[in-house]
């Protein structure tokens, strides 16, 4: 198989399965409930967030590991409006993935704010004096685009706004500084380039100047500052804890945990700049071969995109499921999106070219022409 997916779900590290047999029996299965103190389980969130740390330019203690990205989202965009309470405008683009569109949409309302759209390039010339926070994806979920994380949120603070980015198109594949751009809030997602498993815990970073005013709207008993006190009354943990809601699947913290120690000594520069090789190789290839075939609809510039590569056409649904017949996995966004993942830690150059040979042979064949009635799955 060629993998062109790994910025949809990463493929497992080699011994993933080994760790997770070992978690079954020796630590849940021998100590049981021990394994919450012996095994580490309960501390799994914010050893995790170290772990996730040198990934997103972050100090240790900065980012927790836990829920969801969507859940994140929602916690840290309540929590931002918290910290601005004269502001009552969210600042988000006028296209983003689903769940941000949704939690702005959701949590704006639920805190009697408006949501502001309009696309990052053209944050710039607009007034943000009522603007409490924006929210924007680093790397667009359909397009590649990748954004300029320190100079967009240096325009929000200008302005007295603060800056909520969603890493998840991102984190993995391309060198993120949250501490050296000074942003505010971030979130992302762990299953994606860093191979963390079918629906991973997600990350939460909060500046470390915010984290004592930062509050969250989902509370729960473990993040209190003193969980086992069993208090009536919440206070909240110290810092980034305090995003903990309750009980996390301690088997998908042990999946992450393993894949990011197997990746622990990879640098992400040298990661992106492979990535950014390896999408040249295919953007060249597929317009070599297929000239006027496909809209390219990511930047053209690999420096201006994430790890992964959009190409436009009617038939995409199609195209995708002759693509996977022929052992090569990308995978289609509707309405017309064919994306191609280049995550550099697993794919070699070879495979890239023998993909877009594979391409090039389905779209020059017509066979994917037997895909057009497929039955579509739930999952595109
Ligand atoms: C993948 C992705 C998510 C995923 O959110 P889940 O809560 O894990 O389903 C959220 N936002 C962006 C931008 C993504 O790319």
């Amino acid at each position: 198989m060629i993998y062109l997916d790994g910025n949809s779900l990463g493929p497992p590290v080699r011994d993933a399965g080994a760790r997770l047999q070992r978690f079954a029996t020796d630590e849940w299965g021998t100590h049981l409930i021990g394994g919450w103190d012996r095994d580490g389980w309960i501390s799994a969130g914010a050893r995790l967030g170290r772990l996730i740390a040198p990934w997103v330019g972050a100090a240790d203690d900065e980012v927790i590991v836990c829920d969801s990205t969507t859940i994140n989202l929602h916690k840290l965009l309540h929590a931002a409006l918290r910290l601005r309470p004269t502001r009552r405008v969210v600042l988000a683009a006028a296209d983003d993935f689903p769940t941000d569109m949704y939690v702005v949409d959701a949590v704006a309302e639920l805190c009697g704010c408006t949501v502001r759209r309009a696309d990052a390039h053209s944050w710039r010339g607009i007034d943000l004096s009522d603007v409490a926070v924006g929210v924007l994806s680093h790397v667009h979920y359909r397009t590649g685009q990748l954004h300029d994380l320190a100079e967009l949120t240096a325009d929000l603070h200008a302005q007295g706004a603060l800056a909520l980015w969603d890493l998840s198109h991102s984190v993995g594949a391309v060198p993120i500084a949250l501490d050296a751009a000074d942003v505010d809030l971030a979130v992302g997602c762990t299953y994606k380039f860093l191979n963390g498993g079918p629906g991973a815990p997600a990350f939460a970073y909060v500046a470390r100047g915010l984290q004592a005013a930062t509050t969250t709207p989902i509370v729960g008993w473990l993040g209190h500052a003193d969980p086992f006190a069993m208090a009536h009354r919440y206070r909240p943990a110290a810092g980034v804890e305090r995003l903990v809601t309750g009980t996390p699947s301690v088997i998908g913290q042990i999946a992450l945990e393993h894949a990011l120690a197997a990746i622990g000594d990879v640098d992400v520069a040298h990661v992106r700049q492979k990535a950014m090789a390896l999408g040249e190789l295919f953007t060249d290839l597929v317009d070599q071969e297929l000239p006027g075939v496909f809209t390219l609809h990511s930047p053209r510039q690999p420096t201006q995109r994430g790890g992964h590569i959009a190409l436009g056409h009617p038939d995409g649904y199609a195209i995708i499921q002759a693509l996977i017949a022929r052992g090569v996995v990308g995978d289609f966004r509707a309405p017309d999106v064919l994306r191609f993942g280049f995550a550099s830690m697993y794919l070699s150059f070879t495979q890239v070219f023998d993909a877009a040979m594979i391409l090039s042979e389905v779209m020059r064949s017509g066979a994917y022409e037997d895909f057009r009635s497929a039955q579509r799955g739930r999952v595109t």
